[in-house]
C-alpha cells in the first residue's frame, strides 16, 4: 500500500503514520496506491483526495469560503 500526501509535495506515507486501511469518509480500503489527504478543519481522518473535497463541501462550506477569502489577501501560507 502506498498513499501519497498530496499537500505540499506528494509524500509516501508508512502504514504507522497513516494508522488506518480505511478512508475515513467511504470506509472503502486503500488500494495499492492512493492519492489521500486529511482535513484541514477536522481531525476526520485521512480520506482519499476526492472523498477529502466531497468531505469539505459537506462539512467546512462556512470555512472553506472564508478560507478561499482570507487568501484572496493573502496568497502566502497563512491559516489565520
Ligand atoms: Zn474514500
Ligand atoms: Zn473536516
Amino acid at each position: 500500500m502506498t498513499l501519497l500526501w498530496r499537500d505540499p509535495w506528494l509524500k509516501p506515507l508508512t502504514d504507522g503514520d497513516v494508522g488506518t486501511e480505511n478512508c475515513a469518509f467511504c470506509k472503502k480500503e486503500f488500494k495499492e496506491i492512493e492519492f489521500v489527504t486529511a482535513c484541514d478543519f477536522c481531525d476526520f481522518g485521512i480520506m482519499h483526495d476526492s472523498c477529502a473535497n466531497k468531505h469539505t463541501l459537506q462539512k467546512h462550506r462556512k470555512e472553506l469560503e472564508s478560507k478561499i477569502s482570507s487568501h484572496k489577501d493573502k496568497p502566502l501560507h497563512d491559516y489565520q
